[in-house]
């Protein structure tokens, strides 16, 4: 059986942190938007950087409320490939994974 509200907890804690990042990252973006020219050349660079941050981050979130939706299914903790169980040494590890240990090697 597997520990769902345990991982809720992560998950949602983790959720809240990335959400968190990201609006941090929209703002820092929207105050680089009246800036002298010389100025912008450097915060460019900068902007890319968070850009990057900011779209990973949204596939984390993206992965973690599927995961949560999966838990109000009642499917969390379980493979969506095979329907194994997944083992709680990974869930530990990535808390949002949809798949057992051999379905996500296999799809690499
Ligand atoms: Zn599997």
């Amino acid at each position: 059986m597997v520990d769902t509200a345990r991982y809720r907890d992560v998950l949602e804690k983790r959720l809240s942190e990335l959400q968190d990042r990201l609006q941090e990252i929209d703002e820092a973006l929207d105050s680089h938007q009246s800036k002298d020219w010389e100025e912008l050349a450097t915060e460019r660079e900068g902007d890319e950087v968070l850009e990057r941050m900011g779209s990973s981050g949204q596939v984390e979130i993206t992965r973690i409320k599927a995961a949560l939706d999966r838990m109000a299914e009642g499917e969390f903790g379980y493979c969506v490939s095979c329907g194994e169980e997944i083992p709680p040494e990974r869930l530990d590890l990535v808390p949002h994974t949809p798949f057992c240990r051999s379905c996500a090697d296999k799809r690499k």
